[in-house]
């Protein structure tokens, strides 16, 4: 473990020295998407964020087992314990089953994941796979007298649990604060205190997606799947603990409780948030107008887009700010961002290029040791950026022959870029991103093109064969005055 990273804990307010609990193990959940409709920008940010955490914690020497759950039950409209489930009034809405919308949410998902180049997470578990596993957590808390039942749902006794602990110690805020800030909406009147959190709730007689409980047929409370399969599969005390800084409150803070009083000890050792980000300084949302899916952003087909932005200028553009910095989306900072990346790649195309002689005068260590150094204080992607920006400068002087660079420094170099670029920050040069079909295209163009010389050459054999073969291969080509084009049978 030669990199010592500092990560900022939500919990203490500070930065600390990432010491796992079971080295070289290292144990990081991470609040995954309620899968209701198309992954947007804010779903960008945290699967980047987390992403790069995991990728420099396996380069670190670290095994990692990075948990991110899918929320596909219990996440009623309005973050509230009342109201309709967000899945089950997208299911009516789209007639469909709730785990057809679930599926079909995953699955676009993981396409946009894969898009921006985020690695999977180890376990992706679903809150509907794990009923059993809730209602034993209800269970355990009710006994341990943390839990009240009424008329068939179960809810989290906070003001007991503050008798002792403190809630509101993740997001700062105090117990007092919040009881006077609260309303007590229709519906939430048969908690004992408007701070009180469902952990199980009976089933209105509309509601479609239910579980028998000794309750009542219901299902779970939001914030329990997250207690409940962190510690699951990552023990009762694990490393890590990330999401989106709009998740401290409430959803975080009831996991806290909640664990707490399970397990008897706090779960999370570091507690990681993500800042938002807003779109010309508003908060995204659906009914401001402002809101841009990934589908959205790499298609550019949003009134709001000037045009398509590629999945990894996003990526791109989102480690270029520091994750627990709002980050605003502007066109001109999308398009900044991708002028950023071409100049980065044209420069790794210099270093390709670059010729060593006998002496050095790039200092390879140090540069290096900036780098990492950036990483290491607390992920500091746009410093890092900058400092790689300083390398190509370096390299384009080398080019030019004011600097020089021998054969084993430039080799570090190489490897040194490969790794931050491509393995660390999950760049990819963006023609990698085409699909088989694009790719396909292209060499199907590019065979006919070397029909064409053969033609010119009078090598007959050749460009009939060439024309006979894709044929046997379903691709028909016709000569045309000017060339070819060729379509499937
Ligand atoms: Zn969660």
């Amino acid at each position: 473990m030669k990199q010592k990273l500092k990560i900022y804990n939500t919990l203490s307010r500070k930065k600390e020295l990432f010491t796992p609990i079971n080295p070289p193990f290292a144990g990081m959940y991470v609040c995954g998407p309620t899968v209701y409709g198309d992954a947007h920008l804010g779903h960008a940010r945290p699967a980047i964020t987390f992403d790069l955490l995991f990728r420099y914690l396996q380069f670190i020497g670290y095994q990692v087992r990075y948990v991110r759950n899918i929320t596909d039950v219990g996440h009623l409209v309005d973050d509230a314990d009342a109201g309709e489930d967000k899945i089950a009034k997208k299911a009516k809405l789209e007639q469909l089953e709730p785990m057809e919308v679930v599926q079909k949410y995953t699955n676009s998902f993981h396409r946009n994941m894969l898009e921006l180049n985020a690695l999977e997470p180890s376990i992706e578990p679903h809150a509907s796979g794990h009923i059993t596993e809730q209602t034993a957590m209800i269970k355990d808390i009710l006994q341990k007298g943390y839990a009240y039942e009424v008329n068939g749902s179960v809810y989290f006794d906070v003001q007991k649990y503050a008798e002792t602990n403190h809630y509101g110690k993740l997001s700062g805020r105090k117990i007092e604060d919040l009881l006077a800030n609260t309303r007590t909406l229709a519906g939430q009147d048969e908690k004992k205190s408007p701070l009180d959190f469902a952990l199980w709730k009976k089933a209105d007689e509309e509601h479609i997606m239910r579980w028998t409980s000794e309750w009542s047929e219901g299902f779970p409370g939001w914030h329990l799947e997250c207690s409940v399969m962190s510690t699951k599969y990552l023990g009762d005390t694990f490393d890590i603990h990330g999401g989106g800084l709009d998740l401290q409150f409430p959803h975080h803070e009831c996991e806290i409780a909640q664990s707490k009083i399970a397990k008897g000890k706090d779960a999370v050792k570091y507690w990681m948030h993500n800042n938002l980000i807003t779109i010309a300084g508003q908060k995204m949302s659906k009914s401001l107008g402002n809101f841009i899916t990934l589908d959205e952003m790499f298609s550019g087909n949003n009134r709001l887009l000037e045009q398509a932005y590629h999945p990894i200028v996003v990526r791109f553009f989102i480690l270029q700010a520091h994750y627990r910095s709002t980050l605003d989306f502007s066109n001109k900072a999308l398009q900044a961002s991708e002028k950023g990346l071409q100049k980065l790649f044209k420069g790794l195309e210099t270093l390709d290029k670059l010729k060593p002689g006998k002496e050095s005068t790039f200092d390879i260590q140090s540069f290096k040791d900036k780098c990492f150094d950036a990483l290491n204080d607390d992920l500091n992607t746009p410093v890092l950026i900058a400092r790689l920006f300083d390398g190509i400068k370096t390299i384009n002087q080398i080019h030019t022959e004011h600097e020089k660079i021998n054969e084993a420094d430039l080799k570090e170099l190489k490897a040194f870029f490969q790794l931050m670029v491509f393995d660390i920050l999950g760049l990819k040069r963006m023609e990698e991103n085409k699909s088989f079909d694009q790719k396909l295209e292209e060499i199907i163009d590019l065979l006919l093109n070397l029909r064409l010389e053969a033609k010119n050459k009078k090598d007959f054999a050749l460009s009939d064969k060439i024309r006979d073969e894709l044929n046997k291969a379903g691709i028909v080509v016709k000569d045309k005055k000017d060339g070819f084009e060729w379509e499937l049978k």
